[in-house]
């Protein structure tokens, strides 16, 4: 019998909501599955069993309870410690690809979707055992399990015969079940997390009656936010907390609770969670420390806290955080215990620092920027960063969505949610950490040229995150896209009452990549119909210092309505200290009036401030204190407009791949190396490459003289000798490599030469030498929590000296590929660039999807180098002239199948 595969343990949230922990079955569910059965109603029993049962014989619940997990598997889910529904399958033994499946739901838990999620992990289950197609038998009446089978989005084939339906579907996914999954995967956790956001009744347990203590002042703030429901403190002494009437525990409580702020010492909390879910709070805010980010002890304390919240089905944020708060009216909750309490607003923000959080909401209040929601989300035990992003997606009160992010608990779960969502609405981040970022110390290129930095990059740039440098950036770009409409181009106007500021902009406004055009003659006679003679009509539209509030006016409105331009920067200095409050009452009007249509931003050049008309109102015109911070804040919206309208690209699969091949080609090398894996043999590299498809160069290993010869003479025409020695990591740079040898004494002088340049040689390999091209390189090295990356570069200084390489994030679509070559600056040459003869593109983004596509089917691979890649002229293609490949066994290896279970919270351990 196989192992047990624990890593397929996982909590699940069910579309109300709840949560149920789904696993393998074990041997000792035996009694479980027993008492399970005994609760079933016999029509369910008939149901699955086709015929009236009363119990299960002790062979059959050994047959059922124990499975060999690989032709015989079933899922168990639980909840509150009693199996709720089992879902299985059995290969068929007259074809093993086929298997049965059967699900059993219990009576009261059934319409919660449980049996989907079985069916769900059942098919990921099966896909990885070489099961391609399940098979069930449903009687005709059983409507439930028809539904969910038709609801499931896989392909299904039907048959019915003497009233039972034979259902059929390949458990390969299609558009349609990824599609269901996603859908269940949103509105689940999204319902999980409304009774955090939108509870009818709160508690604060450990509600302090000192008012500076943290407990104080987070029951002083719902008191102070108006919460639109009762709070109730809980003191075990104390009869009254600041006026109101406190209870010795949660379950001294009369009335209902739906979420419970806890604030009591780390040692009481788990107590404190068990009262909590039989008093049947929803969800908790643990804001005590002292759990995973103390150590080992504190780890184990906050595994327990989130198995005990699990198993009652409730959701946490925490612990080690200070609070959430919504201040949509319908609650008004400033759950929190920092000192502000934000306008309400359309962003909605996520900060993994407590401390920053408060820094963060104050700022915000100072910059009139409103907050949806705010939540803080401490050591991330339950709801996660991931979560609370589904939660936004469909919350109708947010607009923008920031994150404060330190880490990653998942970045493909985020990668691939953020690239949606941002769609959408724009996710602004500030990843801390970016002076961590030098570069990890590796072997090969491509390891030394990937640093975490790069990954997160790769990460926020495929998905469309906005990334900031700095808390200050994402304010100035979180104003402007919370206030105005993304725009739709990168050309931009300038209105000012003054020349300098007006250079200063455009200046700035270039280094982002915006673009100021020259307005077309009859704009400028229009906009000349309102200014001085002096004034100047061309872009930036200088007004001079005499412009007034009707000038400010006229103009703004001519450019406002020209499709000239896709945004507009309104420059002002107060040049006498009376006017100004016109001057951004104008500004403000005809903003208002033209509201929701063009970008436009404002730069008020006064250390006193913008006046508050700016913001107020229809208008939300974003105000800045220089030029340099609206120019920022516009290129980056200008950017993540110009991703938002990219069209996404397609996963690309090709047909001739010979996956077994590569597959069993890495296996024989792995058993040969000790534990930990190595770097692959020449020729098993090749044999690898082949079976993708690569053009790999014909080449041979001689070990000796003749051998050299015979090799050389067989391939024909001029050939290329390397060294192989395990001390000669770079080949060239020890002269074992011998380019252009013709004839067989040259061959055999360049076979001695090589072996003389190293103390370890162990012969050499000989090569097709393949003249001219450009050199590129194309590699993968591995993120241990990203996943593989993909490279690519010009080969020799341009990675090596500039760094100008590119990263992506596996797996790649065809545009990817395509955009990964044009962000690369020195693959202009690769185009033609004055006069460089040019290269096959076409062909050099097929190697880098087919090198996608490899490391996404084969996770032993660890770090390859092909560098370089020749790519020759268009149409005669490119040919992999050198190639590394390192290996190690997948155990603790990435799997994408473990990093992105859908649908769930964490894996259980
Ligand atoms: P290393 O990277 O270990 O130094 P390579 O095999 O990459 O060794 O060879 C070094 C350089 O020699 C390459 O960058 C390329 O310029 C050239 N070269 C290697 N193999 C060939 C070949 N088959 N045809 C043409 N040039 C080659
Ligand atoms: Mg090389």
């Amino acid at each position: 019998m196989a192992e047990y595969p624990a890593e397929y343990d996982i909590d699940v949230v069910l579309k109300d909501g709840g949560v149920v922990e789904i696993r393998p079955i074990r041997p000792d569910d035996a009694d479980e599955e027993l008492a399970f059965f005994r609760r079933l109603d016999p029509d369910t029993v008939y149901q699955r069993f086709f015929r009236v049962k009363s119990d299960l014989t002790p062979e059959e619940i050994e047959y059922f309870t124990n499975v060999d997990y690989h032709d015989r598997m079933a899922f168990v889910a639980v909840h509150e410690d009693r199996i709720v529904a089992v879902g299985r399958y059995d290969r068929l033994e007259s074809d093993p690809e086929v298997a049965e499946v059967a699900f059993v739901v219990e009576d009261e838990h059934q319409g919660r979707g449980i049996g989907s999620q079985l069916l769900q992990h059942l098919t990921n289950y099966a896909r990885s055992h070489d099961v391609s197609a399940f098979r069930a038998f449903v009687l005709a009446d059983n409507h439930g399990m028809l539904r969910m089978f038709r609801n499931s989005g896989y392909r299904l084939t039907r048959e019915l015969t003497e009233g039972v339906y034979s259902v059929e579907f390949p458990t390969e996914p299609s558009d349609e079940s990824r599609a269901v999954e996603q859908e269940h995967e949103k509105r689940a956790v999204a319902a999980s997390m409304m009774p955090l956001f939108y509870p009818a009744s709160v508690a604060v347990i450990g509600a302090s009656r000192n008012p500076r203590s943290i407990g104080g002042r987070l029951f002083a703030n719902l008191l102070r936010g108006r919460f639109t429901g009762p709070v109730f403190p809980v003191h075990p002494q104390a009869g009254v907390v600041n006026s109101v009437k406190a209870y010795p525990s949660v379950l001294d409580i009369p009335d209902p609770v739906d979420v419970a702020f806890v604030v009591v010492p780390a040692r009481l909390v788990l107590q404190v969670v068990d009262e909590c879910a039989e008093k049947g709070v929803k969800g908790l805010v643990v804001i005590s420390a002292g759990f995973g980010e103390t150590g080992d002890e504190g780890r184990e304390l906050e595994e327990q806290l989130v198995r005990k919240v699990r198993s009652a089905g409730m959701r946490m944020v925490g612990p080690n955080c200070m609070g959430l708060l919504n201040t949509d009216a319908k609650v008004s909750l400033d759950g929190q215990f920092g000192p502000v309490f934000p306008p309400a607003g359309n962003v909605a923000m996520s900060s993994q620092s407590g401390a920053l959080g408060i820094a963060i909401l104050d700022y915000a209040r100072q910059l009139e920027i409103g907050i949806s929601t705010f939540v803080s989300v401490g050591n991330k035990a339950d709801v996660s960063g991931n979560d609370l992003l589904l939660y936004w997606e469909e919350d109708p009160n947010t607009d923008v969505i920031l994150l404060y992010l330190e880490d990653f608990g998942n970045p493909r779960r985020f990668g691939r949610l953020a690239r949606r969502i941002s769609h959408r609405k724009p996710i602004v981040a500030v990843k801390s950490g970016r002076s961590s970022a030098g570069a990890r110390a590796a072997s090969s290129h491509t390891g030394s040229l990937a640093s975490l930095d790069v990954a997160v990059d790769a990460l926020f740039g495929q998905a469309g995150v906005i990334r900031t440098e700095t808390l200050e950036e994402l304010f100035e770009v979180t104003s402007l896209l919370a206030n105005q409409p993304i725009p739709d181009g990168r050309r931009v106007a300038v209105l000012t009452n003054a020349g300098g500021p007006g250079i200063l902009a455009a200046d700035a406004l270039e280094s982002r990549g915006l673009e100021l055009p020259e307005l077309s003659d009859e704009l400028r006679a229009r906009l000349g119909e309102h200014l001085a003679a002096e004034a100047s009509t061309r872009n930036p539209v200088d007004m001079i210092a005499s412009a007034g509030p009707a000038a400010y006016r006229a103009c703004l409105d001519v450019l406002l309505q020209s499709d000239e331009v896709d945004a507009v920067i309104v420059i002002y200095i107060p040049t006498a200290p009376e006017g100004s409050d016109d001057i951004a009452a104008a500004i403000a009007g005809v903003a208002a009036e033209h509201a929701g249509k063009k970008t436009l931003l404002s730069v008020y050049m006064s250390s006193a401030g913008a006046p508050e008309v700016f913001g107020a109102g229809e208008a939300r015109v974003p105000t800045y204190p220089f030029p340099e911070p609206a120019a920022y804040a516009l290129g980056a919206a200008a950017d993540y407009g110009e991703w938002r309208r990219m069209p996404e690209g397609d996963l690309v699969t090709f047909d001739d791949l010979r996956v077994d091949e590569a597959k069993a080609a890495v296996a024989s090398a792995l058993a040969e190396m000790d534990g930990d894996g190595g770097w692959l043999e020449p020729e098993e590299a090749d044999a690898v490459l082949r079976a993708y498809g690569l053009p790999v160069v014909e080449s041979g290993v001689a070990t000796d003289e003749d051998g050299a010869a015979a090799l050389a003479a067989k391939i024909g025409g001029p050939v290329v000798v390397k060294v192989i020695a395990p001390s000669a990591v770079h080949k060239s740079d020890v002269g074992g490599v011998v380019l252009d040898v013709r004839g067989e004494q040259a061959v055999r002088a360049a076979y001695r030469q090589v072996m003389a340049a190293v103390p370890d040689g162990e012969g050499a390999l000989i090569q097709e030498f393949v003249p001219g091209g450009h050199e590129v390189l194309v590699g993968m090295t591995e993120d241990p929590n990203f996943g593989p990356l993909v490279v690519f570069g010009l080969g020799g200084i341009f990675v090596e000296l500039i760094g100008d390489v590119a990263f992506r994030i596996n797996p790649l679509t065809d545009l990817d590929a395509a955009r990964m070559i044009d962000e690369v600056k020195s693959a202009k040459l690769l185009r033609g660039y004055r006069g460089e003869p040019s290269g096959d593109v076409e062909a050099l983004q097929e190697v880098i999807l087919r090198v996608s596509a490899m490391v996404e089917a084969l996770p032993q691979i660890a770090e390859m180098d092909l560098n370089p890649v020749k790519v020759l002229p268009p149409g005669e293609g490119v040919r992999v002239v050198d190639a590394r490949i390192k290996v190690r066994p997948t155990e603790g290896a990435w799997l994408p199948s473990r990093k992105d279970l859908p649908a769930v919270i964490r894996a259980h351990r």
